[in-house]
């Protein structure tokens, strides 16, 4: 794993999303869980070395953050949003979030042994025993965990500040020189908590995908979302159709999708500019 400060560690080079901990005075504070199985239960053994983890805390309910919680088991109390815990691993017609674990397995190879069935991992997949709404504050040891909400990626989303290591996991709020998944967002929301995150007195920026970065990154985030949301809205001025717009707008050259899902990249742009297409064009009744 990566050492971003003497006591915050965070690993960005695996299929999933970026996990890290950080070592307190009084035990560990695990931020997201990887989704690889093996890597899960490594990750668990490397933290506990540092002492016992306090808590495991999910920045949101996407499958490469929460599917790990399964191996964490007994190991802390789970602290999530109530945006999480309403939608921990829910099938939804255009993803199965379990089969999507799965269909990480050949990167790999010692996880498929350690896979559950689906019956088994859905009568305790480690959800949290900690939920909340708005934002909350953890003390652990000398350490000062903020649990900021940060909706727009997905409603509960939430960015973890640690101002003693001048320290933010942002979670998926940041995408760092890799592909935005966008087509469950509230992109409003989301720029309205990039400028949440650039108030934040820290040095260090560890993204939920891509290299750890810095507060400069926000800006580039902005300027994503603000390009998506631009090009669709002309192309719906244009009198582009939905199938027109998904044809044409596309982003796929700015950057590469994150570790082991370059094969995803078609159904991003397609689901980003299709969900920017009906929002932009859906009718409210009454
Ligand atoms: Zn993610």
């Amino acid at each position: 794993m990566e050492q971003v400060t003497p006591h915050v560690f965070a690993e960005t080079k695996l299929r999933g999303s970026n996990p890290g901990f950080v070592v307190t005075s009084d035990g560990v504070v695990v931020v997201d869980t990887p989704q690889l199985p093996s890597k899960a239960v490594a990750m668990r053994a490397e933290a506990e070395r540092h002492g016992p983890i306090r808590y495991v805390i999910n920045t949101e309910h996407h499958v490469d953050h929460i599917f790990g919680n399964y191996y964490f088991k007994g190991a802390g109390t789970v602290v999530h949003h109530q945006g999480v815990y309403d939608n921990f691993m829910t099938v939804y017609p255009e993803l199965d979030p379990f089969e999507y674990a799965r269909e990480a397995l050949p990167d790999d190879p010692d996880g498929a042994a350690l896979f559950p069935d689906r019956e088994e991992y859905y009568q305790d997949p480690n959800k949290g025993q900690i939920v909340f709404t708005g934002d909350v504050t953890l003390r652990v040891g000398d350490h000062t965990f903020h649990l900021l909400h940060t909706p727009g990626h997905t409603p509960g989303q939430i960015a973890v500040h640690v101002p003693e290591e001048r320290v933010v996991f942002t979670g998926d709020t940041i995408f760092s020189e890799c592909q935005t998944w966008l087509m469950t967002s509230d992109v409003d929301e989301w720029i309205a908590s990039l400028d949440r995150i650039r108030a934040l007195d820290v040095d260090h920026v560890i993204p939920g995908h891509g290299p750890v970065t810095d507060l400069s990154y926000v800006h580039t985030q902005r300027s994503i979302l603000l390009e998506w949301k631009s090009a669709v809205a002309q192309a719906i001025a244009k009198g582009w159709s939905r199938d027109e717009t998904v044809a044409r707008v596309n982003f796929a050259e700015r950057y590469p999708v994150d570790i082991g899902q370059g094969y995803m990249m078609e159904y991003i742009q397609t689901l980003n500019a299709g969900s920017l297409y009906d929002k932009f064009t859906a009718v409210s009744v009454g």
